[in-house]
This record gives C-alpha cells, sequence and structure tokens, in this order.
C-alpha cells in the first residue's frame, strides 16, 4: 500500500486521457525512479504552464498568451475562419500545415443525448466574427461522426444568412473518425479536398 500522496498522484494521472488506474501507477513508479531526470522536469513544466495558461478571447484556442499566436500573427489569412468542436482539433489540424486562415473553437458539439444545445457551445459567437464582415470562407471542420455532422448542418444553415463561402472537410474521413486520431497527410487531404456544404 502506497503512501497518501503516491496515491493521490496516481489517481490525478489515472484521470488523464488515455491512462487507466494500472497505467497511472506505472507512469508515478516510472516518475519516482527518475527524480532528477523526469519528475522534476514535468513538476516545472507543469508549473509554467499552469501560470500562463489562458484561453483565446477571439477564438476559444489555448496558448500562453491572449490573443493566441495564431489570431495575433499577421501572415495568417484573416479571411478563412476554420470551425472546430476541440482545441484538440485545432492543433490536430494546424498541425497538418495545409490551413493558414484562423480558428474558431465551438468547446464540443451538439448532443440530444448528452443535452449539449446550441447555447452551450460558441456558436454566437461564431455568428458574431462572421457578422463582423472580413471572412470569406468559413471551414466546418467537425468530426465525422453523428453528432459532430448535426452540428457542421446546424451552423451551415445559421450562416445561411451570410455572404460566405461555406465548406466542409472531404469525406475521405473515416465515419466516426475524430480528426484528432488521423495523421496529418489524411488531415491534410481532407482540408486540400473541401467541398461546399450540401
Ligand atoms: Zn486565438
Amino acid at each position: 500500500m502506497a503512501s497518501q500522496e503516491i496515491e493521490t498522484l496516481a489517481s490525478a494521472l489515472a484521470r488523464l486521457p488515455g491512462l487507466g488506474p494500472r497505467s497511472a501507477r506505472r507512469a508515478v513508479l516510472w516518475l519516482v525512479k527518475r527524480r532528477e531526470t523526469a519528475l522534476v522536469q514535468l513538476v516545472q513544466a507543469l508549473a509554467a504552464v499552469q501560470d500562463t495558461l489562458v484561453e483565446c478571447s477571439i477564438c476559444g484556442n489555448v496558448d500562453t498568451r491572449d490573443p493566441c499566436g495564431i489570431c495575433a500573427d499577421p501572415k495568417r489569412d484573416p479571411r478563412q475562419l476554420c470551425v472546430v468542436e476541440d482545441v484538440a482539433d485545432l492543433w490536430a489540424l494546424d498541425r497538418a500545415r495545409m490551413f493558414t486562415g484562423r480558428y474558431h473553437v465551438l468547446g464540443g458539439r451538439l448532443s440530444a443525448l448528452e443535452g449539449i444545445r446550441p447555447e452551450d457551445l460558441s456558436i454566437g459567437k461564431l455568428i458574431e466574427r462572421v457578422a463582423e464582415g472580413g471572412i470569406d470562407e468559413v471551414v466546418l471542420a467537425m468530426n465525422a461522426t453523428l453528432e459532430g455532422q448535426t452540428t457542421a448542418h446546424y451552423i451551415a444553415e445559421r450562416l445561411e444568412a451570410f455572404p460566405v463561402r461555406i465548406t466542409q472537410l472531404a469525406h475521405g474521413l473515416p465515419v466516426g473518425g475524430e480528426l484528432d486520431y488521423l495523421d496529418e497527410g489524411t488531415l491534410a487531404q481532407a482540408l486540400r479536398a473541401r467541398r461546399p456544404v450540401s
């Protein structure tokens, strides 16, 4: 039986996505054995991020400054806006380096099952950004899940009144696929072959 502190650390790690109690315990043991080379580094990295982490007030990205690096980058094309469900999707798409515009993070997707309604997501803010003008194309980069596609259709309808081109990722995406898990080549291809929302 481990000490209370070790138990607390193990259960905190067990809550991380992709880790369960078993792998959390293994991670704790691994860290304890590498106190100087890994544990200290991890503690410092976590503290540095905790001190500076903010949500971008424009797009919802998570960064160490507000506006985030993408919104503040003058080389980014302000006429193109890519809408994603989560920050993880934004990071995945940006790793693919195909999209040179800016992003908008919804903070989830519509779900009747989980009771997630349009007002629970950052859809109102998206409409405001489009209504301000200066945007030519909105790329709907929702996951290829039923809920992701429902969300995309809802947003496409809300944006119909505005003079913008609305496109979505090509359906080279595997059905049920979450963007975050796709390799960069597949994502880049889905972006390159994006098509108008029908
Ligand atoms: Zn931003």
